[in-house]
């Protein structure tokens, strides 16, 4: 572990607890190590000609394990990427990977966008919708160039995350022309699946509904459900709840919130948020992002960014459970407060792995010109995604420890008997 030392990129939660999970199935010291280390690290300087102006984006492109399959993993465009936050964000795509059940291993693409200063040094005013389409476009267009090889020999096979979404995918397809390179691409680009856009939101509001069933006694009917973030896994999870009777009365995104005691119209929402880049302006109740958290709703479900809940949100939360839409929402402090506080949890790597589900769907079919039902792929989300939940609520129950620990201990198991198979250790 010294050889890190000075990265800081293993004193996080997902190595908490993969250290105690691989503990008690026995596994030595150097074996834990072995699972918690990426393969590789890449970082990278992307140079981006974009209208007229040659701009450097810093980024990194972490490759953590690829044992159980191809690294697997979004791209993420943000101005708060970092190297540590990357590697476990592509730590927790093995986990994830694996504690659903599919092919694939673990990583994850980052790069550093400061917006602030693309609005001043372009003359533009913010939200510019259409501008910042064409920076992450042009970005991608040229990260697809820079790793051509890697995407066209299924070493790394990316997809959407923060930032990015199918457009973008399409730019990757572009420069690779092979329709399984990459995954969540757009509706008629060669190999594309349908119910990949909405497959993070659908599988996570599946899972809500099966947490309120199991864990709070509770029908989604009529169920409270507070959200972070109102993207593509927020608002699609918003619409598929909207949908079931639940009444989600607050959600905030980076610019403001929304609050609605009675229940958001939701559908409304959506086409305002389209059009504006934003839920800010909506209705005429503000929420802040504070006051989101400490909502006392059925379900508090962040689906923004990461380390938004540490131990002092968390000592306000009057939510009942937590869904983790977005990755590693909650930090390790803030998850023993949580614990102690008896608010059960449905970790990242279940709430959010419908999209990485429908990803394997796209990958293995993509060749096929017969395109499956949207349902159909809705079934196979709900298949892996029950799966997942239902074996690591047993064994939260028999181990007494949370669902977040339970499930990276039944993950950690799969990836070291591959890592064993394939003589990584
Ligand atoms: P997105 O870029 O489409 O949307 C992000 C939303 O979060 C936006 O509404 C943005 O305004 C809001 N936001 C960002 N920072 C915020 C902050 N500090 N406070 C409040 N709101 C903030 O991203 P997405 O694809 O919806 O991803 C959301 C989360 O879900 C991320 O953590 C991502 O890693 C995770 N995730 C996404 C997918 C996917 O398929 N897109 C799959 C698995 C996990």
């Amino acid at each position: 572990m010294n050889f890190y030392y000075n990265l800081n990129i293993h004193n996080t939660r997902s190595v908490y607890y993969i250290k105690s999970g691989g503990k008690r199935l026995g596994l030595r010291e150097e074996e834990i190590e072995a699972i918690i280390s990426p393969q590789e690290i890449r970082i990278f300087r992307l140079s981006c000609k974009i209208l007229g102006k040659t701009l450097n984006f810093p980024g990194i492109m972490c490759l953590h394990n690829d044992a159980r399959g191809p690294y697997k993993g979004g791209i993420r465009i943000s101005n708060d990427v970092d190297i540590a936050e990357t590697v476990e964000l592509a730590r927790l795509m093995t986990l994830k990977t694996a504690i659903s059940d599919i092919e694939f291993g673990g990583g994850k693409t980052g790069i550093t966008v400061d917006w602030n200063y693309l609005y001043k040094l372009y003359d533009r005013r913010p939200i510019d919708i259409q501008f910042e389409k064409i920076v992450r476009l042009d970005i991608v267009e040229y990260l697809a160039q820079m790793y051509r090889d890697t995407f066209k020999n299924h070493i790394y096979v990316p997809a959407p995350d923060l930032g990015t979404g199918p457009e973008e995918m399409a730019f990757i397809y572009n420069e690779t022309l092979d329709p399984a390179s990459v995954t969540g691409k757009p509706e008629g680009v060669h190999g594309w699946l349908p119910g990949r856009r909405e497959s993070t939101g659908y599988g996570c509001a599946f899972i809500t509904k099966k947490f309120l069933q199991e864990c709070l006694d509770r029908d989604v009917q009529g169920s409270t459900i507070a959200i972070q973030g109102f993207g593509n896994v927020g608002s699609h999870l918003a619409k598929y709840l909207h949908e079931d009777g639940a009444k989600i009365v607050g959600i905030t995104d980076l610019y403001g919130g929304v609050y609605n005691e009675n229940g958001i119209d939701i559908p409304a929402l959506i086409e305002y948020a389209k059009k504006n880049g934003t839920i800010l302006g909506f209705g005429s109740s503000n929420l802040t992002n504070e006051e989101l958290f400490s909502l006392s709703v059925d379900v508090l479900i962040p689906a923004a960014t990461g380390n938004v809940i540490n131990s002092e949100v968390a000592k306000n939360i009057k939510a009942k459970g937590i869904v983790e839409a977005a990755n590693n929402p909650i930090t390790l402090d803030g998850m023993h407060v949580i614990e102690e506080r008896g608010i059960p949890v449905v970790p990242d790597i279940i709430a959010n792995s419908g999209g990485v589900i429908a990803s394997m769907e796209e990958y293995s079919r993509s060749l096929s010109a017969l395109k499956v039902k949207k349902e159909d792929v809705f079934s196979i989300i709900e298949e892996k995604l029950q799966q997942g939940f239902m074996d690591s609520l047993k064994l939260s129950k028999e181990l007494n420890i949370n669902m977040c620990e339970s499930a990276i201990q039944i993950a950690v198991e799969r990836v070291y008997m591959a890592m064993k198979n394939r003589r990584y250790i």
